[in-house]
């Protein structure tokens, strides 16, 4: 099992999630590595939680199912569970956001790409279309009358 933790430091703003649901997919965006020939990959892999794909030999699904170019083996990876929130927290704290039910592969790299949500601290403003693609961003609370932002965004996978 892998997971992908968040570290940010938040300002204003608690509740960090990524944009996730049937309607609206998020795609989670990480470089794979094979486990069977130790090959990563150079293209990045989008994989999402409302995806299901058929493996083969009767195998049953998974979120993601990849062949390796290199030794032709088929792997897999699934979602287990709906994303957590990252709640802002003084010092900032690494948080797991998802976790990865993977077999044959590995993600070695995250990328995120997508939009993301968040909630003004005491406002309770609703932020909306987040990119963390600089790994900052910076808005204006207007029921709090004050500047917003997530700073020092960083992103870690490791063996759950
Ligand atoms: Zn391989």
């Amino acid at each position: 099992m892998l997971a992908l933790t968040l570290k940010a430091e938040l300002s204003g703003v608690t509740n960090l999630r990524p944009d996730d649901t049937p309607e609206n997919p998020f795609w989670y965006t990480f470089k794979v590595e094979c486990t069977s020939c130790r090959e990563t990959h150079p293209n990045w892999v989008g994989v999402s939680r409302f995806e299901m794909n058929e493996m083969s030999g009767s195998r049953g699904e998974a979120n993601f199912v990849w062949k390796c170019k290199n030794c032709k083996r088929e792997a897999s990876a699934t979602i287990k569970a709906a994303p957590a929130s990252y709640e802002v927290a003084e010092p900032p704290k690494k948080v797991k956001i998802i976790e990865l039910d993977c077999r044959g592969l590995e993600f070695t790299e995250f990328k995120p790409e997508g939009e993301w949500l968040a909630q003004g601290t005491d406002s309770g403003t609703k932020f909306t279309g987040i990119e963390l693609t600089d790994g900052e961003w910076f808005d204006y609370d207007e029921k709090a009358g004050d500047e917003v932002s997530i700073k020092e965004v960083e992103w870690d996978i490791r063996r759950a």
